[in-house]
This record gives C-alpha cells, sequence and structure tokens, in this order.
C-alpha cells in the first residue's frame, strides 16, 4: 500500500511540471492532462514512466505555443509583449507600430531602417 502511496506521490509531482509550464503558457488544459498522465503512469510504474511523460507534456505545451504564437505575433518594440504582426496600434501601450514614410507616404515598420516601397532609407531622427 505505502508503494502505490509513494508512486502516485512521484506521479502528482512529475505531474506538476506540465501544470505549471501550462499555466506559464496559458495552456492549462494540455497541463492538466500532463498531470493526470503523468499521475496514472506514477501509480503504474513511478517515476519510471511518470519522468518521461512529464517530459512529453512539457514539450507538447511549449512546441504547441511556439508553433501557435511565433507565426501570428511579433514583440512591441516599445513593451516587449506580444502583439500580432499585422498590428499597427499596440494593445498593451497602444503606442503606433507604424509610421508614414517622408517620401512615398507608404506605412512602413517603426523600427525600418529602409523604406520597402521606395528603398528610401529612413534616418533615425525622422523617428520622431
Ligand atoms: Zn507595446
Ligand atoms: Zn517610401
Amino acid at each position: 500500500m505505502e508503494s502505490i502511496i509513494g508512486a502516485l506521490l512521484i506521479g502528482g509531482i512529475c505531474g506538476l511540471g506540465p501544470v505549471i509550464v501550462g499555466a506559464l503558457k496559458k495552456r492549462m488544459g494540455l497541463g492538466i492532462g500532463g498531470f493526470f498522465a503523468c499521475l496514472l503512469s506514477g501509480l503504474i510504474l513511478g517515476i519510471l514512466l511518470a519522468g518521461p511523460i512529464c517530459g512529453v507534456f512539457i514539450w507538447l505545451i511549449i512546441k504547441k505555443s511556439d508553433t501557435d504564437e511565433s507565426i501570428n505575433t511579433k514583440q512591441c518594440p516599445y513593451c516587449a509583449e506580444k502583439i500580432l504582426v499585422d498590428a499597427k496600434l499596440c494593445k498593451h501601450c497602444n503606442r503606433e507600430l507604424i509610421k508614414k514614410c517622408p517620401i512615398c507616404g507608404e506605412e512602413i515598420s517603426i523600427k525600418a531602417k529602409v523604406c520597402k516601397h521606395c528603398k528610401h532609407q529612413i534616418s533615425e531622427s525622422s523617428n520622431l
């Protein structure tokens, strides 16, 4: 009986890994799933299975968040929060992320050194 409780404990401790990572990545569903998977495997084979399964779920959560978010998001140059690639205004700090090229008037990234439309070199002083 004690070995079962011990195994459950090990599975639970290992399962907390995915839960914490899932909470950090705002993917609690997968984290909770990992927790129960580790709890169950902990019951069956202790750390032999719970450890690797814990790792698999953490990997899944990290991998999923990478593919989900990094494609459509970028970092705001002002507040470093994640925002949509197409965003013209940061939803976190409300600062504009695009500016108008002084030569052709097209919208370009606030960080752009060269206008992608007319190839005009944007000087740092024209940022403000
Ligand atoms: Zn921002
Ligand atoms: Zn231009």
